[in-house]
């Protein structure tokens, strides 16, 4: 591969540069001799014996070429060329993938059972490939065929079965879970359509279907042997999107389970995640099909269908639709079927189940309230299909079940209407009702007269609607409840759930959320990750802590241009990319200022583009000012019903196109909008970056994870005092930090009597950057069309107080420039964040998930 080409596509180079990255099969740069694993031991570990890509007419890739296909091998592109590597790569991982699953059953360990509704996975085959160690012998087959590598990765859609953080936490916990060797399985559902496209017309966010399962994916196998039959307590049809029910029939539906394999690094353990797609019983109604009724025939079947077509789009909010409640209900019914057989299998004596082992062969974690019917749902299975008494089944619940919660904001607090449960659940309205009366009597038992602390515990919100509290039917079903980083727990126990809190004190815990390195280093980033590994060898790919060797070397000049070059590298590789693909032209010479995250206002990209835009006043009135050359990036998706946040992304875009426009900051300020967020964008853009923001409101962001892939791939960290960004900081030091702004005890507390008013009268910045924007300076053609920002940020209140945090944002601003003038101490203070990274290792979360939530063990694959 030549240089130019390697630097077109940002995964480009792994595949020329991981064998160095992972310290084992090639030479390093610096010469440094490593060992080159034997590759037909190697395959032959995965019972594949010397396999080739290329070459042979019986070449697994070849095979799949010709096979799968049965077309004339010149006739065919590089989505087919793609197929054919995936389903090479899953014959290669099949063997091992089967093996994990038979030692498991016959070592019979516990078992933990991951479900979540999102799995944000991105592409899989260079991820797999990685995880294999296969990449070397993929670079030299596709070197020996001149296969057009780029063209064939660029042609697996992301997995983009997720909003955001919370999705992609599930997918980095399955990666850590297999590498770590824990017997461990994802459940979640095979949405037809992902998270939507995004595309910007004049600046507007258009949404457009993500329909990634239009060509057959490579890396599911389908079982339909394994179905299960879901129940339900009436009948339902889907008219114009929204569930339309049939009271008082009782219906099925089929769970049938698609399976994934999730590769350990190191290729030892391979897991499942196993996604439910719904489908009809197979009770086609021939005789109304024969009378002409076709309609009729058809339409169970196609509502059925479209119970999991499409993953609903908000994030951090609650839209309280029908079909979610279904979908919800649907993911819980399936897996609690599927695991429970399993159980069943495993651990039955002459046929009768041993009920008490549960919860020593189970551990099943709950990705937020989403999956919390799972409460009900066991209690359902233990009581009704188990015969066992009340208590009995409830000691083995909340023995089985924890929760972990993921935001604090009150419209993301889950709470379904009761009469739901009456028509589809009537069997799980009783046993929540059930459940409710008993914590009532023992509230009153505990507190007598407390009759706010009932109120405020009970499972049932009262109101004009009966609403069941989600949170508290998790947090009272289950022995755990845990927050995201320490400062989320913390208002967890002390503030949102205070009253359950002191129930069950026993049951709260903080688990800070991480990231897998594989991916989010190695694969990312291969420059410096090459530059990590030559320094300290590979250690660190599955001992993230190995990092803090680092240390040392930023007082190491060779070091500190190793990692200087390693970011321009990456920088003018995104660049290129970025030139050619959309034709947009950055300067890899300037600052990579990023916030790339869901479009929210509590996230505040508003408090970034009123920063930009003091800066740019500053230059249109001095144009002499010093200010070193920076370019803006900005990406995220907004929810297609969150009016004002698709309003942010038009202000952000306008922003970009008045400053293009204005020859007085050419070559010295510029700001782009990336569409399409995703992982691989991700994966991209955050090895490029000089500097990542984290400015929410703090108290807000539960712990943010973008946040770790930012310090891990060398960026500095401009941010405020929420989330996981608090232990960052105080792992690197917050000297090595750019830290602002209100704490969340001081936004807590100045809620009451703050007022936007007073920055816009007393700080002369503030209002000029008010002043431009209500100016229409940035929507000379569209009068008018940002009114709703001054809504927002001034006579609604600012409720995010983002004009009480502009000013110190844009102090902490300048001591970042000022750090720049210095490249050295720059390099230096990367370095340190970068060896100080190690906690926030998907690794370490798991470990402690593992340890003091599951209580499981790993369950090595001979
Ligand atoms: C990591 C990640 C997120 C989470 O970002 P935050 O800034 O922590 O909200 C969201 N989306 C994608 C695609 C990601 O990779």
């Amino acid at each position: 591969m030549t240089r130019a080409r390697q630097s077109q596509v940002g995964w480009s180079e792994a595949a020329a540069d991981m064998d160095a990255a992972q310290g084992g099969h090639a030479m390093g740069s610096d010469g440094i001799a490593v060992d080159t694993p034997d590759m037909s031991k190697l395959l032959q570990q995965y019972g594949c014996g010397p396999i080739r890509f290329t070459g042979t007419s019986d070449a697994l890739y070849e095979r799949h070429l010709m096979f799968d296909n049965v077309a004339d091998l010149s006739t065919l592109g590089p989505r087919e060329r793609f197929e054919a590597v995936a389903r090479s790569v899953r014959d290669v991982l099949s063997q091992r993938w089967v093996l994990t699953e038979q030692t498991y059953a016959r070592q019979n360990p516990k078992r933990v059972y991951y479900l979540s509704m999102e799995f944000l996975v991105g592409r899989s085959l260079t991820n797999n490939l990685l995880n294999l160690l296969l990449d070397p012998v993929v670079k030299r087959a596709t070197a020996d065929k001149g296969l057009d590598w780029i063209a064939v990765l660029e042609q697996e859609p992301d997995a983009g079965l997720g909003n955001g953080g919370l999705g992609r936490l599930a997918a980095c916990f399955i990666d850590s879970m297999a590498t770590m060797q824990l017997p461990a399985m994802g459940y979640g559902l095979r949405y037809e359509y992902g998270i939507f496209k995004q595309t910007i017309r004049d600046g507007w966010q258009v949404e457009q279907p993500d329909n990634w399962l239009r060509r057959p994916d490579p890396w599911e196998v389908v079982r339909p042997e394994e179905k299960v039959e879901v129940k339900l307590g009436c009948s339902f049809e889907v008219r114009g999107g929204t569930l339309g029910v049939i009271v008082g029939r009782p219906s099925s539906l089929l769970g049938i389970p698609y399976d994934r394999p999730v590769v350990g690094y190191g290729g030892k353990t391979v897991n499942t995640l196993r996604l439910w797609a719904a489908a009809a019983p197979d009770t086609f109604d021939f005789q109304a099909f024969s009378a002409g009724d076709f309609v009729g025939a058809l339409a169970e079947r196609l509502t059925a269908e479209s119970l999991t077509r499409v993953l609903y789009p908000d994030d951090s909010t609650s839209m309280g639709q029908g079909l979610r409640f279904v979908q919800e209900y649907f993911l819980v019914a399936c897996s609690l079927a599927d695991l429970v057989r399993r159980f069943r299998l495993h651990n039955s004596d002459q046929g009768i189940p041993n009920w008490s082992k549960l919860p020593a062969k189970a551990a099943i974690q709950l990705n937020d309230t989403h999956p919390s019917l799972a409460v009900p749902e066991l209690m359902r299975l233990l009581l009704d299909e188990a015969r066992l008494g009340w208590d009995e089944a409830w000691n083995l619940t909340r023995q089985t079940l924890a929760y972990t919660n993921h935001t604090l904001l009150p419209e993301a607090l889950e709470k379904w209407p009761l009469p739901w449960f009456a028509l589809l659940l009537p069997r799980h309205l009783e046993i929540i009702l059930e459940i409710d009366r008993r914590l009532t009597e023992e509230v009153q038992a505990r507190f007598p007269g407390d009759d706010g602390r009932v109120e405020r515990v009970s499972l049932i919100e009262e109101g004009a609607e009966r609403k069941i509290r989600m949170a508290n039917l998790a947090i009272v079903g289950s022995h755990s409840t845990n927050g995201v980083a320490a400062i989320h727990s913390d208002l967890l126990r002390t503030v949102t759930v205070k009253d359950l809190a002191e129930m069950f004190p026993e049951s709260f815990s903080n688990k800070t959320n991480g990231v897998t390195p594989r991916r989010w280093l190695l694969l990312a980033n291969p420059h410096l990750a090459r530059s990590i590994t030559n320094a300290i060898g590979d250690g660190w790919v599955t001992d993230l802590g190995e990092l803090e060797r680092l240390k040392p070397l930023a007082e190491d000049k060779g070091f500190r241009d190793a990692v200087r070059t390693a970011k321009r590298e990456a920088k003018s590789r995104f660049a290129d990319w970025l030139q050619s693909t959309s034709g947009v032209t950055v300067d890899p010479d300037t600052i990579f200022d990023c916030q790339i995250k869901r479009i929210h206002e509590y996230k505040r990209q508003l408090l970034n583009a009123l920063r930009v835009v003091v800066l740019y006043n500053r230059l249109r009135e001095n144009p002499d000012l010093e200010m070193a050359p920076r370019t803006f990036f900005f990406a995220g998706k907004a929810a297609p019903a969150y009016h004002l946040a698709k309003i942010i992304i038009k202000f952000l875009n306008n922003l970009a196109g008045a400053i293009d426009g204005d020859p007085a900051v050419r070559g010295r300020l510029k700001v782009v909008f990336l569409p399409e967020y995703s992982v691989s964008l991700a994966e991209r853009l955050i090895p490029a970056s000089d500097v990542s923001n984290q400015i929410s409101t703090a108290g807000y962001e539960a712990s943010g994870t973008s946040n770790m892939k930012f310090m891990m791939n060398g960026a500095l960290t401009i941010g405020t005092r929420d989330g996981a960004t608090i232990e960052m900081a105080e792992a690197a030091g917050e000297d090595n930090f750019f830290m602002f702004g209100l704490t969340a005890e001081q936004v807590a507390g100045s809620r009451s009597w703050y007022s936007p008013h007073w920055h816009y009268d007393n700080e002369p910045e503030t209002r000029a950057a008010l002043d431009l924007i209500f100016s229409d300076h940035f929507s000379r053609f569209e009068p008018g069309i940002f009114e709703p920002l001054r809504q927002t940020l001034l006579t609604g209140g600012d409720h995010y107080m983002h004009l009480a945090d502009l000013k110190a944002y844009l102090e902490a601003d300048n001591r970042l420039l000022e750090l720049y003038r210095d490249p050295d101490e720059w390099a230096r203070k990367v370095i340190v964040n970068v060896a100080s990274s190690g906690k926030f290792s998907s690794d370490r979360t798991i470990a402690e998930y593992a340890a003091e939530i599951w209580d499981a063990k790993p369950c090595p694959v001979p």
